[in-house]
């Protein structure tokens, strides 16, 4: 479904990453762990379009993608709910919400979405009225969640979901993150929190310095003894 080859991104002198290649298949969930500054978020920042590669490519569904503007994008079925959730904070839930649906084409189907956000995130039905910054982290980590599935998204770049947030809602994120794979939206995951990731991840990468240097399914990585030591605290 997504093919990245030999991407390398700069920020200007920095080369945030070199050279790196990986690809999700449709109907996964593929994680990319690393420490802090590893490259994770640029990786997602450019498949969305939001920072352009110096070299390499990134294929959607066949078609380069790496060229295309983000709301392009976006219309393609990808959409990307970043780190620090970015809810609009002074729209209320529902108004947030919509604006997931908002370049959607078929809108005769936006009701019964909405519907099925509201099922799964129970939550945001009862606050729907409220404003987004009357939240809690983890209600608001749901509410940047159900926005980009009010996106109809194919492929779903989630960075960071479990960021900032408590154990209890940790647990749940990644029971949503299972339950959205196996109605059909396939996922690349980034997460510090390498042994949540691993262990709902069909398949995973190990980026040190924007390089890959290891990949393998959820379960041999978690087993690996150069992931335990450097990510699992074994
Ligand atoms: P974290 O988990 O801490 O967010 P990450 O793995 O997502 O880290 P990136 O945010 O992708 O890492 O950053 C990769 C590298 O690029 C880092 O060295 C970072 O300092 C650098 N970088 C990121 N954004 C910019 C920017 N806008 N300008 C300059 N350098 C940047």
């Amino acid at each position: 479904m997504l093919k990245v080859k030999n991407l390398s991104v700069h920020y200007g002198m920095i080369q945030a990453i070199k050279d790196i290649s990986f690809e999700v298949n449709e109907g996964e969930i593929v994680t990319l762990i690393g420490a802090n500054g590893a490259g994770k978020s640029t990786i997602l920042r450019t498949i969305s379009g939001l920072v352009r590669p110096s070299a390499g490519e990134i294929e959607y569904l066949g078609q380069p993608i790496h060229h295309m503007p983000t709301r392009k994008i976006v219309e393609q079925g990808i959409a990307q709910v970043p780190e620090g959730r970015h809810v609009f904070k002074e729209l209320t839930v529902q108004e947030n919400l919509d604006l997931g649906s908002f370049t959607r084409k078929d809108k005769q189907n936006i009701a019964a979405d909405l519907e099925h956000v509201f099922e799964r995130f129970p939550i945001l039905s009862e606050r729907k009225n409220q404003d987004a910054a009357t939240l809690s982290g983890g209600e608001q980590q749901m509410l940047a969640m159900g926005r980009a599935l009010m996106t109809k998204p194919k492929l779903l770049l989630l960075d960071e979901p479990s960021m900032g947030l408590a154990p209890i809602f940790i647990k749940e994120i990644f029971r949503i993150i299972q339950d959205i794979q196996k109605q059909g939206t396939t996922i690349l995951l980034i997460e510090q929190n390498a042994k949540v990731a691993l262990q709902i991840a069909n398949r995973g990468y190990v980026l040190e310095t924007g390089n890959i240097v290891l990949t393998g399914t959820g379960e041999e990585l978690l087993a690996s003894d150069e992931v335990q030591k450097a990510y699992l605290g074994g």
